[in-house]
């Protein structure tokens, strides 16, 4: 089963990508997180999309999609995959279903989790505050806001696309943890 996670910085989609790779074998697949490391390890990549992490802009759609489309390749996603950070414009979700018929592959669900804007910019000072010298480069009140505006204006726009395939399971992710991850038990038991 393929997966994509969905929803604005700070909805907690890594926490549930995290708990669905231990509980069921499915491959997280965190954007945010390979490009991390290509920065960490200063690779050729890495040292072209610093400052774009930084100030909280995308990264160009031919990067993502050549990363992702080569990552869904390997061993580990056989059993499936959890997309956590992508698609994060029409483009790419246009690319994805393109590469993914190409492999004879498909996405099962879309999970949306929902939340409440104020709320949401209270969770990721926290987790500033709580990461002190650890923090996120990019978790910081200023890119926050860029992050934010970019996600209104070119990563929702990804919803109708989903919306129109019917594959949107919408979940309320102001909840506990447990709630959240219990809710989508229940998608994938059904
Ligand atoms: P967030 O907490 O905002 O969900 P991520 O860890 O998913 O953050 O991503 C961090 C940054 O990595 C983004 O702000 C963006 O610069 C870059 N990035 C991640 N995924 C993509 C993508 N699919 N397309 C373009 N840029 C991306």
């Amino acid at each position: 089963m393929n997966l994509i996670i969905f929803g604005p910085p700070g909805a907690g989609k890594g926490t549930q990508a995290g708990i669905l790779e231990s509980k069921h074998g499915l491959k997280q697949l965190s954007t945010g997180d390979m490009l991390r490391g290509e920065i960490s390890s200063d690779s050729d990549l890495g040292k072209k999309v610093k400052d774009i992490l930084a100030r909280g802009d995308l990264v160009s759609d031919d990067i993502m999609i050549d990363m992702i489309s080569n990552r869904i390749d390997q061993d580990d996603c056989a059993k499936g995959f959890i997309l956590d950070g992508f698609p994060r414009t029409v483009a790419q979700a246009n690319a994805l279903d393109e590469m993914l018929s190409k492999k004879g592959k498909q996405i099962d669900h879309v999970i949306l989790l929902s939340v409440d804007e104020t709320a949401l910019l209270e969770r990721i000072r926290m987790r500033i505050k709580q990461s002190g010298q650890d923090a996120r480069a990019d978790d910081n009140e200023e890119t926050l806001k860029n992050r934010l505006e970019v996600y209104r204006e070119q990563t929702a726009p990804v919803l109708p696309y989903y919306e129109e395939k019917e594959l949107i399971y919408e979940i309320d992710g102001m909840q506990e943890i447990d709630l959240v991850s219990e809710e989508i038990e229940n998608l994938l038991s059904r």
